[in-house]
């Protein structure tokens, strides 16, 4: 199945089985901004508290916080923001459709690399066991062509960001021949710079208000909480200050579902370190957090790091995790030394001596910072995207049935166990209840009686359920069920006894956490 089409299905499921809603549905929804459903929230609880205990709870080092999305509107002055956070938008005249210029770039260069690899592809078929595929692509003239005109578009485009340089930014895309993906053109207009902060009124009167603006990022909070933090916590050097919260981007162009939205989650990590040691850190939080990506378990390739073009203004080095999804290679996560550029912004801007007096060098600096910073949608999606397989399975009469499943890590699935009654009579739903009554407190279970039993496992394979139990009259003579396995659909007969060290092994957080580095 063509890869678009995945996505397609799986926007559906997300739906259908009450994951996310569009915002505002019943009236014609709101661009780029999404609800999570019954199910979509806890998956995304899970995925909040994977990250948060990964880094406060086994980080002696580490402490969170929780700062207000409202703040003073100097500090994002002294940030940068006002000036700068801005993206090169440009318009087709002919469908009035808006892009971002450098996403256009980005992607004619995502084409050529596609290319690419489907030429390797094609060849790793052929040649088997014995391809070399460091020396195919040196000496394929296909593949070489095509690395001639990337590199080439590649070059220009880190120039014209170097150098703010927005009509080279056009003329890039006039001279690729770059065409709107709507009406077909290459009518475009000039390219410009647009501001994603959004903005509001604080007060109550038209004169005595002022403008705020809704955080684009978490990270100021931090900032400008680092003295309380450091002095009511004794924090010493190295230490980091976690937290998680809501952030806002007017995005220029906002497509491909929860990936990239005009309100969305992020979870972000201020560590403060030694000036001067700040690459030691950045290294050692780029090997931390990829281990954390794949803890859960998916494929190894289909993660890799991409170091920026473009250093950001406050930044000394900088790289992007980032996802296979099934529309390509895409940033999930950043890790950036911002040296010691925001504290030292918000000192000058509000007066206040923000310094860390070190102990053992008897001397006091602004501390340097490197920042791991991820979006909680992003890998939700990723996540969801994953998982989401539809698979043929052969029955015992030698028929052919299908099935959708979920494959999620157990530990962030939303349902862990589902118990059903074989039928809704006996005494069968009360033995049931009890099992759920004894395991809801630790483990998120749900009740389910309608339908035949194939028809139920169906429905908890589609939501990512790890695991089944059915409830039948032999488990009211012995306190022994059937426990079904969502991957590898196998059944055995267990006693009920045994159902929460059953649970406790394969799904709880522990499992994620004893395979972090
Ligand atoms: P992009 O280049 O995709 O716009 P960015 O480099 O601006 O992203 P950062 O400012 O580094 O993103 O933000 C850190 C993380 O926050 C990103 O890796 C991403 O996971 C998440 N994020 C940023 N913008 C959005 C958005 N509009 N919707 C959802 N998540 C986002």
């Amino acid at each position: 199945m063509a890869q678009e089409d995945v996505f397609k299905k799986l926007v559906a499921h997300c739906k259908e089985y009450g994951f996310v809603f569009q915002s505002s549905e019943i009236y014609d929804g709101l661009s780029a901004v999404y609800d999570y459903a019954q199910l979509g929230v806890e998956l995304k609880n899970n995925i909040k508290k994977y990250w948060w205990d990964s880094m406060v709870k086994l980080h002696e080092n580490v402490v969170g916080i929780d700062s207000a999305i409202f703040m003073h509107p100097t500090i994002w002055k002294a940030s940068g923001h006002v000036d700068a956070f801005n993206d090169p938008l440009i318009d087709n005249k002919d469908s009035k459709k808006r892009y971002r210029a450098d996403v256009l770039i980005e992607d004619l260069m995502a084409k050529y690399e596609a290319k690419m690899d489907k030429e390797v592809a094609k060849a790793k078929k052929k040649f088997g066991e014995s391809f070399d595929e460091e020396q195919f692509r040196a000496t394929n003239p296909r593949v070489k062509a095509n690395k001639e005109k990337m590199d080439a578009v590649h070059k220009r485009f880190v120039d014209a960001l170097d150098k703010n340089d927005l009509d080279e930014l056009k003329q890039i895309i006039i001279d690729n021949e770059i065409a709107c993906p709507i009406s077909g053109t290459k009518n475009w207009t000039d390219v410009r710079q647009f501001n994603l902060m959004f903005s509001t009124e604080m007060g109550s009167t038209a004169d005595g208000s002022s403008k705020i603006f809704l955080r684009p990022e978490t990270a100021q909070g931090i900032f400008v909480n680092y003295l309380n933090v450091q002095k009511t916590g004794r924090m010493k050097i190295p230490f980091g200050i976690a937290q998680i919260g809501k952030a806002f981007r007017n995005e220029i162009v906002a497509r491909q579902f929860i990936f990239r939205m005009r309100e969305f989650e992020q979870m972000e990590l201020q560590f403060f370190v030694r000036p001067g040691e700040e690459m030691k850190w950045f290294d050692k939080w780029k090997e931390t957090r990829m281990s954390w990506h794949k803890a859960l378990g998916f494929d190894d390739d289909k993660y890799r790091f991409h170091d920026h073009d473009k250093l950001a203004h406050y930044a000394n080095a900088a790289t992007d995790v980032e996802f296979k999804f099934p529309f390509g290679f895409k940033e999930v996560e950043g890790i950036h030394s911002r040296t010691d550029f925001d504290l030292s912004q918000h000192q000058e801007f509000s007066g206040k001596k923000i310094q860390y007096f070190d102990p053992e060098l008897n001397k006091s600096y602004v501390p340097y910072v490197v920042e791991t910073s991820i979006g909680v949608d992003r890998m939700f999606l990723q996540i969801m995207s994953e998982a989401y397989a539809e698979e043929k399975i052969e029955k015992e009469d030698g028929k052919t049935d299908e099935r959708v499943v979920l494959r999620l890590p157990a530990a962030l699935a939303p349902i862990k166990l589902a118990v059903m009654p074989l039928t809704k009579k006996d005494g069968l739903p009360e033995k049931a209840r009890e099992i759920i009554n004894d395991l809801k407190f630790d483990f998120n279970c749900q009740y389910d009686e309608k339908d035949s039993i194939g028809k139920r496992y169906r429905r908890q394979d589609a939501i990512g359920t790890p695991f089944c139990v059915t409830v039948d009259h032999q488990s009211l003579e012995d306190n022994t069920v059937t426990i079904r396995h969502r991957d590898t659909m196998e059944q055995e007969r267990i006693e009920i006894s045994k159902l929460a060290e059953i649970l406790d092994s394969h799904v709880s957080m522990k499992s994620l956490f004893k395979k972090l580095k």
